[in-house]
């Protein structure tokens, strides 16, 4: 069988087999080798062979969009995303739409209107979040590959959780054309791969220029480096924010293992301070509602989706009715806040004291970078996949996961996840954090780490 029909032909055999993680929204397996043999038919391009899943808040022309939302069942894009059209160009096939929390807004994947989705490993777990169901097929090897989406560390700490490599690129280095808006000024498209090549080859196909997204960078395609084993010259920051003193032991063990492997390998480590790293929760919990609380203006019940509402009273009915029965709670919750924030008697107090702050965070890694260090690396999570219903009711909890990942999206800098080892048969992820535009040399030093730490192996 040739290539693109039989990776199409595993997935579908995947997707179908581990129904139980409940990680996929939508999937048509006829259509999905249909599509597959079209490619073989081609020249094969860098990515044929590969079956994409894609988080089911990226518009695609096969599937429906929903954002794992009600307020979106069912809709339709009349357009496809920018990264899917290269993806496809290059030979990829769309395997499937795969679970999310609702809009992206989670750390579990708890919250989508299609039910929660398991850790492929223990079903009792999460797989981590908002890009829960591309993170669980990849590790279960359903899809080599995927599409996820960060605004707050929705890739790297689902990739953390499931054992599996996750980039979130440098705002602006891939198109946001086609991604559904949550926070317009953090949110960018981010991979997943079972390997860093994979995950590399991946984010190069969707990155560079488009006229479609003016917030996206003028510069070519990502070109990855060659492999590296040595790491002579090459300076790893480690920031003492990252390791604080009741980091859970384990974690903190696998970082001393893989920084000692860095250092084996040829690296410095050097010890330094990101002394604002403990604003970024707060910061972010204030700009991203902000920005989605205007974002999720759109879903009135006229453009968008399904209507609700007894088509009586005035058109503020038809918005409260569509919205009441369309948003669950946690989205609920930020457009609150959001709106709060910006409210004209707040303003200042929360959301321009919160834009202060992202500039200290940012200002922090500016330094960092000015003084020679090329890369951090840190912890991913403050802990390996949390069980279901753990945090789901405490807000501040679930925020909290976040705590090492959204320094990052706020500052805008790329970084991406690797397996470092595990605990309990639960993966760990190792953090490396770059300056603007650095992913080529992230994915080198991710490629070190891959070939001298084994991801799989427990850590105690
Ligand atoms: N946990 C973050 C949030 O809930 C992550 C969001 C994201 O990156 N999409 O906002």
């Amino acid at each position: 069988m040739s290539t693109a029909l039989a990776a199409a032909t595993r997935a579908a055999d995947g997707i179908e087999k581990h129904r139980d993680l409940n990680a996929v929204i939508a999937h048509d397996r006829h259509a999905l080798l249909a599509a597959a043999a079209a490619v073989d038919t081609r020249p094969a391009g860098v990515l044929t062979g590969l079956a994409l899943a894609v988080k089911d808040n990226i518009c695609t022309l096969e599937y429906p969009t929903t954002c794992g939302s009600r307020i979106l069942e069912g809709y339709r894009s009349p357009y496809e995303a920018t990264a899917i059209k290269r993806a496809k160009a290059a030979g990829a096939v769309i395997a499937c739409k795969s679970n999310l929390d609702e809009f992206a807004m989670g750390a579990s994947t708890e919250y989508s209107a299609y039910g929660r989705t398991h850790h492929p490993f223990d079903p009792s777990r999460v797989p981590g979040g908002s890009s829960g169901g591309s993170a669980a097929l990849v590790a279960a090897g359903v899809v080599q590959a995927a599409l996820g989406s960060e605004t707050g560390g929705s890739v790297r700490q689902p990739a953390a959780f499931c054992g599996v490599v996750g980039i979130k690129p440098t705002y602006g280095r891939v198109s946001r054309y086609g991604l559904v808006a949550f926070g317009s000024s953090l949110d960018q498209i981010a991979v997943f791969g079972r390997t860093v090549l994979q995950a590399g080859t991946l984010l190069s196909v969707i990155s560079g220029r488009d006229q479609h997204d003016a917030t996206c960078a003028d510069l070519d395609p990502l070109t990855p480096e060659p492999a590296r084993k040595d790491l002579t010259g090459v300076v790893i920051g480690k920031p003492r924010e990252y390791f604080p003193a009741d980091l859970d032991p384990v974690i903190r063990k696998a970082c001393d293992r893989t920084l000692a492997r860095l250092k084996e390998a040829g690296a410095t480590i050097r010890e330094v301070s990101l002394p604002h790293t403990g604003l970024a929760v707060p910061t972010y919990y204030v700009i991203a509602p902000a920005e989605a609380s205007s974002n999720l203006a759109r879903f009135d019940g006229v453009r968008y989706g399904p209507r609700h509402g007894d088509g009586r009273g005035d058109v503020r009915a038809l918005y409260r009715a569509t919205r009441g029965a369309g948003f669950g709670p946690e989205v609920r919750r930020r457009i609150i806040i959001g709106t709060y924030v910006l409210s004209a008697g707040y303003y200042d107090a929360y959301y321009g004291k919160a834009q202060a702050a992202r500039a200290l965070i940012r200002q922090d890694f500016d330094r960092v970078f000015g003084e020679g260090v090329d890369a951090l690396f840190t912890p991913t999570t403050p802990s390996p996949a949390f069980k279901a219903g753990e945090k789901v009711d405490d807000p501040v909890a679930m925020y909290l996961a976040d705590i090492f990942v959204c320094p990052v999206n706020l500052a805008r800098v790329p970084a991406l996840s690797v397996p470092i080892g595990r605990t309990g048969g639960l993966p760990i992820g190792g953090q490396l954090i770059g300056p603007d535009f650095s992913e080529a040399r992230l994915l080198s030093v991710a490629g070190v780490i891959e070939s001298l730490v084994d991801g799989t192996a427990e850590v105690a």
